[in-house]
């Protein structure tokens, strides 16, 4: 077991949605968090983070920093996906271990499992099938991440990990439309729908695809747990186990907003994938559970979106 309290560790990607909650979290134990600004220090180039890893001298690192965007960025940059996602992975755990940090974790994404996974998708199902296309650029990358973490392992015999977490949403995340998940993009519909005096809203696609949802500061609440508590060569599944329908879950959005307009589906918009599920049962065996209902999680990121949008 890896003790936090008192430690040194380097949150990479603190200004984002997942590294922002794991400042949060990290902040409520006894450890000084170490940040580095975007300009004060470029992830992608590995001499830079490996003299800023030398200076600075972590206990632990944590990536949080990545290229991140939706199906249509990924679709049009898919360079810069496949390119900064490894440079960020490679300069950071090669940099992290020849500067002697001995505890590291890395993080993926469930989109990074085969296209057409079982599910619930198990820690197994990673490189079982074809990816989604749209999206192989980012999710090659990320593998190519929790490939490494397990090599410096197996070589060096350094205790570097990986979490996957499932679809998130919270404080800080992405409103813009066209580039958003669902949950941002039907709090902005049915708050500017309600401030707005309009009658309906416009959601995608039938209503009947299922995900799962986890807020925020209960996946840093549970990357908080592995820190401690996990240290095996398999990544593993963060989910809430929470499913519900898009058709509940704008319900649910348009109750929290207070919109009293009527809710139309565009079929003609793509529904994705019928399911995604995480099986999350390892991390339910170590003994972590999440907190935060998806009523409550979501009361709390419309808080978030009135006060900074
Ligand atoms: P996915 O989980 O990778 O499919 O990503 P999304 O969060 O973008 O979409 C999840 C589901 O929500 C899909 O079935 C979408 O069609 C549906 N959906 C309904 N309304 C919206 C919307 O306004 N924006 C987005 N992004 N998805 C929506």
């Amino acid at each position: 077991n890896f003790i936090v309290s008192g430690k040194k560790v380097w949150i990479t990607g603190h200004r984002g949605m997942v590294g922002s909650a794991l400042v949060r979290r990290f902040q409520q134990e006894n450890c000084t968090i170490l940040t580095a600004s975007r300009d004060e220090l470029d992830l992608r180039n590995p001499i830079t983070v490996r003299q800023w890893l030398k200076d600075h001298k972590p206990d632990a690192v944590i990536i949080a920093a990545a290229k991140v965007g939706g199906i249509l960025a990924n679709d049009s940059y898919p360079a810069d996906f496949i390119h900064d996602n490894i440079a960020i992975s490679s300069s950071i755990i090669n940099g992290s271990f020849h500067e002697g940090v001995n505890k590291l974790m890395f993080l993926g994404s469930s989109c990074i499992y085969p296209k057409f996974a079982a599910q619930p998708i198990t820690e197994s199902a990673l490189l079982t099938g074809p990816l989604e296309p749209t999206n192989e650029w980012y999710a090659l990358a990320k593998i190519a991440g929790i490939k490494m973490c397990q090599a410096y392992r197996k070589q060096h015999g350094v205790d570097y990990i990986s979490a996957m977490p499932t679809n998130l949403y919270g404080p800080g995340d992405n409103y813009n439309l066209h580039t958003s998940h669902v949950i941002p993009a039907l709090i902005r519909k049915f708050h500017e729908a309600k401030t707005q005096s309009m009658n309906e809203v416009v959601v995608w696609g039938s209503g009947k695809p299922l995900r799962e949802f986890m807020h925020v500061d209960d996946l840093a609440d549970a990357l908080f747990y592995l820190m401690a508590n996990y240290s095996e060569y398999e990544h593993i599944n963060v989910g809430s186990g929470q499913e519900i329908s898009i058709y509940d879950l704008a319900v649910l959005i348009s109750d929290i907003v207070g919109f009293k307009g009527k809710l139309t589906f565009d079929q003609s918009k793509p529904d994705g994938t019928p399911r995604k599920l995480m099986d999350s049962s390892r991390l339910s065996d170590l003994g972590w559970e999440g907190k935060i209902k998806i009523q409550d999680g979501i009361k709390n990121a419309y808080e978030d979106f009135v006060l900074n949008h």
